[in-house]
């Protein structure tokens, strides 16, 4: 079986500060033998300030695999697109990663599945691991839908992009049911799931199932991370609420 780094994404959504950022640099200093890969997705105008404080802790920061990751970015490479930030322009401002089709951009901004898919196609042209979310509704939940909502989420991107661009991309299981509700998937629940999107994407590569890094989001905090982190198909979290508060996300960050 393939060892997966474990990785833990902070998704700060419209939350957080500069400040907020210094404590988590502070606190990711003191950490030594070694971390999950960390991933700070801030709103994008502190990108470029979180960038620089980045560099200038480098040498106490040896310890830790710390990245920065946008939140969203445009379809398109650039041009007439008023508020919208090019894949690009993340990348010049140091993004390793980028957060692809949040539930809350799919739900509240219209973004279908096929605008995920093209912008999945765009980060990776720019040279970002794109952090791809699926995830159902209660609704679905409930009618027992949860594995076709997935899937279709899911052979949206495998259709534009083709099995091997998930060579460099994470995948993150998000309920919609237990994002920002404090009522996280059991481990059992994420498991069932996880293993189900493995399995989906082994079906057409072996290797790229097994390699891909799927993430688990949804109320994640200290008090259950370890019992969904130790699911065998769980490689760590899409953090939310609790990335907003230090030192309850170095802690995620040390279980993972
Ligand atoms: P939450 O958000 O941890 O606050 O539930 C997770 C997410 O939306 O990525």
């Amino acid at each position: 079986m393939a060892t997966r780094r474990p990785l833990v994404a902070a998704n700060w959504k419209m939350a957080g500060s500069l400040q907020l950022a210094q404590e988590l640099i502070q606190k990711f200093s003191r950490i030594s033998g070694g971390s999950p890969d960390v991933v700070l997705c801030p709103p994008s105008v502190y990108l470029d300030n979180i960038q620089r404080k980045l560099e200038a802790a480098s040498q106490t920061l040896s310890g830790c695999s710390l990245h920065l990751g946008g939140q969203n970015l445009s379809h398109q490479e650039f041009g007439a697109y008023t508020g919208e930030i090019s894949g690009g322009m993340l990348k010049e401002f140091g993004c390793k990663y980028v957060i692809i089709g949040h539930s809350e951009r799919r739900r509240m901004y219209g973004e279908t599945s096929d605008m995920v898919a093209e912008k999945f196609a765009m980060a990776q042209k720019m040279g970002l691991t794109p952090i791809l979310c699926v995830g159902e509704s209660l609704a679905a939940r409930q009618a027992n839908r949860t594995f076709e909502v997935l899937a279709g989420e899911l052979d949206a991107v495998l259709d534009k992009v083709g099995i091997m661009a998930f060579d460099n991309a994470v995948l993150a299981y998000e309920p919609l049911w237990a994002i920002g509700t404090g009522k996280s998937a059991t481990p059992e629940q994420a498991q069932e799931v996880h293993a189900y999107l493995r399995q989906r994407l082994s079906a057409l590569s072996p290797y790229e199932g097994e390699k891909i890094r799927i993430l688990y989001g949804g109320s994640v905090k200290p008090s259950n991370a370890a019992d969904l982190f130790t699911q065998p198909d769980v490689d760590g979290g899409l953090v939310g609420g609790a990335s907003l508060n230090a030192s309850e996300f170095v802690t995620l960050c040390r279980i993972a």
